[in-house]
């Protein structure tokens, strides 16, 4: 410290002092003690309280909604036993989102054992892909494309405004399902929970979705158009194929999502060189 500096913190303790001995503190206080505490409305403590309804689930909240959702979910449907895809899935999807506004959740993505061709997002960051849908994938930018739709989902919490809507969310945003203990009600409330997740949404959602997922994935550097071209596929599926009907009646026609994301796109993607990485992705074996 030089002595410049010395001179200035010294004076400024001299000031504090000096400060002190100008007014009785313990007098100070016993008089702030004395007067009456005045009376909080409670009209007041009633709007807090709507306010705080009306916010719904806090973050932490939200993420043991979708963990417990998850769980429901991975019960019907295990992971798939290749820790390198599972990796790999986890990879891609952490690089994506961190391209959204909500970078810092806790994001979970993994590949499950079903030869059905979907996809699900929980809320808090959860997004599982089933096998069906993985193996139709050609290349990265497909993947990346694909977890970008369910990425959009958590983000603008989809799911999570209809589990409050259907009130498996209590009105104060406190989770029914952080009661579980073996309580029957409660674990058919959170099953419903992973119903919703798995019934879909409203065909509006579904079409931001694809939006946002087109926007994160090129934002990450990938080529725009794997979702459209996955959708493309989806499309070529037969209406009566079993492994895909869960996704046509949960979701708006993969034509339809096409028009949508080809009158939101316009020309604008086409200058933007994103890759599709298609060496890098990881292959399942048949
Ligand atoms: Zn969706």
């Amino acid at each position: 410290m030089n002595a410049k500096l010395k001179w200035v913190s010294l004076s400024g303790l001299l000031l504090i002092a000096m400060n002190c001995s100008a007014f009785d503190l313990r007098q100070s206080l016993k008089d702030k003690l004395n007067t009456d505490v005045p009376q909080i409305n409670p009209k007041l403590v009633e709007a807090v309280n709507v306010v705080k309804e009306a916010r719904g689930p806090d973050e932490e909240e939200e993420i043991a909604i979708g963990r417990q959702i998850s769980g429901n979910l991975l019960g019907a449907a295990p992971l798939v036993k290749d820790a390198k895809l599972q990796k790999y899935v986890n990879q891609v999807g952490e690089w994506v989102a961190s391209q959204s506004e909500r970078p810092d959740l806790p994001w979970h993505f993994g590949v499950i054992q079903s030869e059905d061709v979907n996809a699900f997002a929980a809320p808090g960051g959860y997004v599982f892909v089933t096998l069906g849908l993985y193996r139709l994938l050609q290349n990265e930018a497909d993947l990346a494309g694909v977890l970008g739709h369910e990425i959009g989902h958590v983000i603008r919490k989809h799911h999570l405004k209809i589990l409050q809507q259907s009130q498996l969310v209590d009105a104060g945003g406190k989770l029914l399902s952080r009661q579980v203990g073996g309580d029957d009600k409660i674990q058919n409330l959170i099953g419903n929970g992973a119903e919703i997740v798995a019934r879909g949404l409203d065909k509006d959602a579904e079409f931001e979705a694809d939006r946002i997922g087109v926007v994160l994935a090129t934002r990450a550097g990938y080529d725009a158009y794997g979702l459209p071209g996955v959708l493309q596929q989806i499309g070529h599926f037969a209406k009566d194929d079993g492994s895909i009907a869960l996704l046509f009646k949960t979701h708006p026609l993969p034509d339809d999502r096409l028009d949508k994301l080809d009158s939101a796109m316009e020309d604008r993607f086409d200058r933007i060189k994103g890759q599709t990485l298609e060496k890098r992705f990881y292959r399942v074996k048949k």
